[in-house]
């Protein structure tokens, strides 16, 4: 198959309208309608496999990931999706895997209310490089750096549940219980938490999303700041398929395990009230894990005792 049937048949969408595309999938490059008053937000992120997947899973959790990595970036500055485009490399053309690539890619963005509008496609290693973008406000933008002592550190979801579905398809050919098959499919398919994003915006004082570990992302949303965190490992929401399925491993997975896609932010203690007004229409539990302190330090406490988190966090060039 060559690249212009295969771009034609799983990637151009004829049929879609996007009246901000002036000129989409076909041409040298594409051109968009960017409407006054908005600022633009661009993000990109690679997925790889063997390095951000394992070997096997799904092509559609491929695709989905793929974009989802990147509107979890646009989530966490508060920004609307707009346009993506697809950089995809293959050893091989094969059919099926690329139509099942294409659906869950494709079942996310129109559900984010994002354009695919070009990309490349390349023969080489497995995986893909998408960037997105997408507007706010000036001024909307939730940065890094605007946390504050006194501020209150809030996480959504339900971190560690990804690493522990990740760990778990090592062994997929086992017999796994509804709470496994969960926890993979948080693994698969991490949900951007756009709407939340939005919502947050006017409110957080700080926030960044949640791919390497909540401790190691923590630890740079508070540098960004200039401050420290106290916070409370009995404070971590841990699911009940977490409890049921790793017991053991729930808090160490929570801290430590990356993948999860949450949104982790600061809110001004005045303002809590305001967050419980908006968080009740989310359909993720959102939770505080502690206070911003002065300093430099991220001290996690559990039973009041200071806790050490296991050094395990995923590193990218160690
Ligand atoms: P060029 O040689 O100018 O780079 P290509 O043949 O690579 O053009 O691409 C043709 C058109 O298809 C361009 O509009 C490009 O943006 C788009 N395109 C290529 N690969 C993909 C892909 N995987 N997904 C979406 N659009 C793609
Ligand atoms: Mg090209």
């Amino acid at each position: 198959m060559d690249e212009r049937t295969l771009i034609a048949r799983y990637f151009s969408r004829p049929g879609r309208r996007d009246s901000s595309v002036a000129l989409g999938i076909g041409d040298d490059a594409a051109v968009v309608h960017m409407a006054p008053g908005y600022d633009l937000v661009i993000a990109t992120d690679a997925v790889f496999e063997g390095t951000h997947y394992p070997p096997g899973i799904p092509p559609a959790a491929v695709g989905h990931r793929a974009l989802a990595v990147n509107l979890s970036d646009l989530a966490a500055m508060g920004a609307e999706p707009l346009w993506c485009t697809l950089a995809l490399s293959l050893s091989h053309a094969e059919p099926g895997w690329l139509r099942d690539f294409a659906a869950g890619f494709f079942a996310l963005a129109d559900r984010s209310g994002i354009s695919l509008i070009g990309g490349d496609t390349v023969r080489g290693p497995p995986g893909a490089v998408v960037t997105v973008h997408g507007r706010l406000r000036p001024g909307e933008a939730l940065s890094r750096s605007g946390a504050r002592p006194g501020d209150g550190i809030w996480v959504t979801g339900h971190p560690g549940e990804a690493v522990a579905g990740r760990r778990s398809l090592a062994g997929a050919g086992e017999p796994a219980g509804d709470d496994v098959r969960r926890l993979r499919q948080r693994f698969l398919y991490p949900e951007p938490r756009l709407a939340e994003g939005r919502d947050l915006v006017g409110l957080a004082s700080a926030m960044l999303d949640v791919s390497d570990g909540l401790h190691d992302d923590l630890g740079k949303l508070m540098t960004a700041s200039g401050a420290g965190a106290d916070v409370d490992a009995g404070c971590l929401p841990l699911s009940a398929d977490q409890q049921c399925a790793v017991p053991g491993s729930a808090i160490a997975d929570a801290l430590t395990g990356g993948d999860d896609y949450e949104l982790l932010f600061t809110v001004p203690a005045d303002r809590e009230g305001e967050l419980g007004r908006r968080a009740a229409a989310w359909p993720v539990p959102v939770t505080r894990l502690g206070w911003v302190v002065a300093g430099d330090a991220v001290r996690w406490q559990l039973l009041g005792k200071p806790f050490r988190v296991p050094d395990s966090t995923f590193r990218h060039f160690a």
